[in-house]
C-alpha cells in the first residue's frame, strides 16, 4: 500500500487526533492484531467540539473496520450528517475477536473512533445494515454499549436506535430491536430525522411522541406502530398500522444525484481496508431487471450523474486522498451511457500520475476493445463476469440478457488484449434450473479455455479460469420473492455434479457454503418471530457471522428449535402470490403486480426489455418528479 496521506497537505497534523485512550486501552492495543482499526485519528476524519453540538450520532457498522471503511454508503452519510452544524457524527465498528475479548476482560465499552467516547455519550445509535448475517453483530454492539437490545426496554427517547441500509427492505426480523428504520437513500431523510430529534430533545418529548411524529417523515418505518397478526399456519394474516402511521412506508430516493454532496474528502484509513481506493458512484439503480436480483429492484429508478460531475468529483477525491486507484461504482457500470467520456476525462488526470481506473464488474454483452484499452493503460485488473446461469434458457428465465456468443466475444477481445484471468460467477438453485443447465457451466468454461487457446496474446503465461457458485437466495421485492430455496443437501448435489463435469486443469471451481445461504434466506424473508431466534443466537455467542470463522449452523438450528420455528418454512417454502408477506408494509416503488408478471415471464423463459429500450411500467418512476424515468 502506498502512503496515502500526503504530508504536504495543510492541516494534516491538526486533523490527526489520537483518541483520548485511557490507560486500559493503551495496555491492550499492543496485544491485538491491526491496532490501527481501533485508534481513529485518520486523515480527513471529522472532529467537532462536542459542547457546541446538540446531537451526537454514533454511526455503527456491524462488521470490522476494514469492511465498514470500504462502504460507500457509510462514507456518504458520515459526511451528510456532519454537514449539519448541530450534529457530530462519529464512526463505530465491531471489534475483531481478539479486541473483543480484551475489551470484555478489561471492562472497556464500545467507543467511537473520533472522540474515543463510549456510546453512552451519544444521542443517536444509527446502524448501517447491508447484509442479514450482520444482525447478531448489531445486537452485540448494542450490548457492548450497555443498552438493552429490545426497543421496548429502552424507555427514554435518547439514545434513539435506528437502522438503514438495504437489509431494511424487510425490516421485520430486526423490528423488535430498532426504534425505527430509515428505508431507502439517507442523504435527505437522515437529516430530516435528526432535525426532528433535535427539536424533541430540546423540548423534552417522550419517546412515544417522537416516534409518532417521526413516522410522518417519508421513508421512516416505526415497527412499534404496526400490529402483526398471524394465521394458525404461521403466515401473516394482517398488518395493521396504528397511531396515524402510514399503511405503507415508501422508500426515499435522492432525485438528482448531481445536486447532493459527494464526499470528495473521505477518511483515508491508516491501515489496509478491503477497498483501498476511491469509489466513485456513477449511477444508482439498474436498467436491466435480472429477476433474482434484489438490488436491481430496490434501487430503482435509475439516476445517473453527469459526466462532468463525475470527472470533477473523481479528480477532487484523488487529490484530497492520495489514492492510486479509482473504481467507477454502480450495479452495472458498463451500462453508463457516457462511460467513454468519463474514462477519458479521468485518465487525462490519472495516467500521468500512474493512477488506475477500473470497473468492478462487467457485463459480457457490451464490453468493448476501446474501453478495455483505455482501462489497461495504467493497470490491468482481473476480468469478472456474472453469468449466473449455465444455459441460454436459464439465462432467459432470469432475464440475464447475456448470450454465450457475447461472453466468448468479450473473452476473445480480452485475451487478444493480454488478459489471462477470467472469473465467472453463477448461482445454483435458480427457479427452473435443471441438471443440464449445471453441466452447461462446465461446457462454457471449456469454451472460454478454447477461446484463450485460439486468441491469447501471451500464451506462455497460461490462463486461469475460475468458476464460483453460490446458492440462490430468494429476496424480498424481487420477482423471485415467492420462490423456495433448494435444500443444503440438494445444493451440494448440484455442486458435485458441476465438479465432476469440470475436466480442464486450468479451470478452478469455488463454491459458497449452503448452510450460510439457508440462514441468509430465513433472515431475508423472515417475520418478527424470527427476532427471538436472532436474539438467542446472539446470546449463545453469535457475532461477526458474515465471517465463516464465527458462523455456527448448529447454533442457529438449536435456536430455531428452541422457539419452535422451522427454517424451511421461511427459506424453502414457495409462497402463493396472494399471501401477505412480512415486508408488505414497505413500498420500494415497484408494483407487486409487476413482480408477479416478471415471475410468470421467468417460467416461460421470456425476456423483458431493459429500461433504455422500453419501459415495462414497473412503478418506480412514480418516485420521480413528473413520474417518468429519463433512461
Ligand atoms: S418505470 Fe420503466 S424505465 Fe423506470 S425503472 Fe421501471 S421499468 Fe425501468
Amino acid at each position: 500500500m502506498q502512503n496515502k496521506t500526503p504530508a504536504s497537505k495543510p492541516g494534516y497534523f491538526f486533523k490527526i487526533s489520537v483518541i483520548s485512550m485511557d490507560k486500559r486501552l493503551e495496555r491492550i492495543l499492543p496485544k491485538v492484531q491491526k491496532p490501527a482499526r481501533y485508534t481513529g485519528g485518520e486523515y480527513n476524519q471529522i472532529l467537532k467540539d462536542k459542547s457546541a453540538v446538540d446531537l451526537r450520532v454514533a454511526f455503527c457498522f456491524p462488521d470490522t473496520y476494514e469492511i465498514g471503511m470500504s462502504n460507500l454508503g457509510m462514507k456518504i452519510l458520515y459526511h451528510t450528517m456532519n454537514s449539519l452544524p448541530y450534529v457530530w457524527c462519529e464512526r463505530v465498528f465491531a471489534p475483531w475477536s481478539d479486541m473483543y475479548e480484551q475489551m470484555k476482560t478489561n471492562d472497556i465499552p464500545l467507543y467511537a473512533l473520533e472522540s474515543g467516547d463510549s456510546l453512552d455519550a451519544f444521542d443517536v445509535i444509527a446502524f448501517s445494515v447491508g447484509y442479514e448475517m450482520a444482525y447478531t453483530t448489531v445486537l452485540d454492539m448494542l450490548d457492548m454499549a450497555s443498552l438493552p437490545v429490545r426497543s421496548r426496554d429502552r424507555e427514554s427517547l435518547l439514545p434513539l436506535v435506528f437502522a438503514g441500509g438495504s437489509a431494511g427492505v424487510n425490516p421485520e426480523p430486526m423490528a423488535p430491536f430498532m426504534d425505527l428504520f430509515v428505508i431507502g437513500e439517507g442523504e435527505e431523510m437522515n437529516n430530516e430525522l435528526l432535525a426532528l430529534l433535535r427539536k424533541a430533545k430540546l423540548e423534552g418529548w417522550s419517546k412515544q411522541r417522537f416516534l409518532e411524529q417521526a413516522a410522518g417523515i417519508g421513508g421512516v418505518y416505526v415497527p412499534s406502530l404496526y400490529d402483526i397478526s398471524y394465521h394458525d399456519d404461521g403466515t401473516v394474516s394482517e398488518i395493521r398500522a396504528c397511531s396515524g402511521a402510514p399503511e405503507r412506508v415508501t422508500k426515499r430516493i435522492v432525485k438528482d444525484l448531481d445536486s447532493v454532496p459527494f464526499p470528495v474528502n473521505p477518511i483515508v484509513p491508516s491501515t489496509e481496508v478491503v477497498q483501498d481506493r476511491v469509489n466513485l458512484e456513477i449511477f444508482r439503480g439498474c436498467v436491466r431487471g435480472c429477476r433474482f436480483c434484489q438490488a436491481g429492484y430496490i434501487y430503482r429508478p435509475i439516476r445517473a450523474k453527469k459526466p462532468e460531475t463525475l470527472i470533477r468529483q473523481g479528480i477532487e477525491t484523488l487529490k484530497n486522498t492520495g489514492y492510486e486507484d479509482l473504481t467507477l461504482l454502480s450495479l452495472s457500470s458498463s451500462d453508463y451511457r457516457h462511460l467513454g467520456q468519463v474514462c477519458d476525462g479521468l485518465l487525462e488526470f490519472c495516467e500521468p500520475r500512474s493512477i488506475g481506473v477500473s470497473l468492478p464488474s462487467l457485463r459480457a454483452d457490451n464490453f468493448s476493445m476501446e474501453l478495455m484499452e483505455k482501462l489497461q493503460r495504467v493497470r490491468k485488473s482481473g476480468l469478472t463476469f456474472a453469468v449466473e446461469g449455465g444455459s441460454q434458457r436459464l439465462r432467459d428465465a432470469i432475464n440475464k440478457n447475456v448470450t454465450e456468443e457475447d461472453l466468448l466475444n468479450t473473452c476473445r477481445i480480452a485475451f487478444e488484449g493480454g488478459w489471462n484471468t477470467v472469473k465467472l460467477y453463477y448461482m445454483l438453485g435458480l427457479p427452473t434450473e435443471t441438471d443440464e443447465d449445471i453441466v452447461g457451466i462446465a461446457s462454457m468454461a471449456d469454451q472460454v479455455l478454447h477461446c484463450w487457446r485460439q486468441y491469447a496474446k501471451y500464451k506462455n503465461r497460461g490462463v486461469r479460469i475460475t468458476i464460483s457458485t453460490s446458492c440462490f437466495i430468494p429476496k424480498p421485492h424481487s420477482p423471485f420473492q415467492w420462490e423456495g430455496q433448494i435444500s443444503p443437501e440438494e445444493y451440494l448435489r448440484r455442486v458435485n455434479l458441476l465438479r465432476s463435469s469440470i475436466t480442464a486443469r486450468n479451470v478452478v471451481y469455488n463454491w459458497h457454503d449452503a448452510e450460510t445461504s439457508l440462514i441468509e434466506a430465513v433472515l431475508s424473508r423472515g417475520d418478527r418471530k424470527v427476532a427471538d431466534v436472532i436474539e438467542a443466537v446472539w446470546r449463545k455467542g453469535g457475532r461477526l457471522e458474515a465471517w465463516s470463522d464465527f458462523f455456527s449452523y448448529d447454533r442457529w438450528m438449536s435456536s430455531f428449535a428452541e422457539f419452535g420455528l422451522d427454517p424451511a418454512f421461511y427459506a424453502r417454502r414457495t409462497r402463493p402470490s396472494d399471501e401477505i408477506l412480512p415486508w408488505d408494509m414497505i413500498n420500494v416503488g415497484v408494483r407487486k403486480q409487476h413482480l408477479v408478471h416478471e415471475r410468470e415471464m421467468a417460467y416461460r423463459a421470456a425476456l423483458s426489455p431493459d429500461c433504455r429500450h422500453a419501459c415495462s411500467a414497473c412503478g418506480a418512476a412514480s418516485l420521480l418528479e413528473g413520474g417518468k424515468c429519463d433512461e
